[in-house]
């Protein structure tokens, strides 16, 4: 099973989970994460782990 980018829709087996600036909590592969890394379109995670929401 893959997950697919939530920008590019290109399936990844390691997708990062990001919080983006308009786009909210999504997945999103490397190449995407350092473009929009890059952009300035990535917040920080705040609550740190999943198992705590
Ligand atoms: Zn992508």
């Amino acid at each position: 099973m893959g997950f697919k980018c939530a920008i590019c829709s290109k399936e990844e087996n390691s997708l990062l989970k990001v919080n983006h600036v308009k786009l909210g909590v999504i997945k999103i592969c490397e190449d995407c994460w350092s473009e929009e890394y890059n952009k300035g379109n990535l917040l920080s995670l705040k609550g740190g782990c999943d198992c705590c929401r």
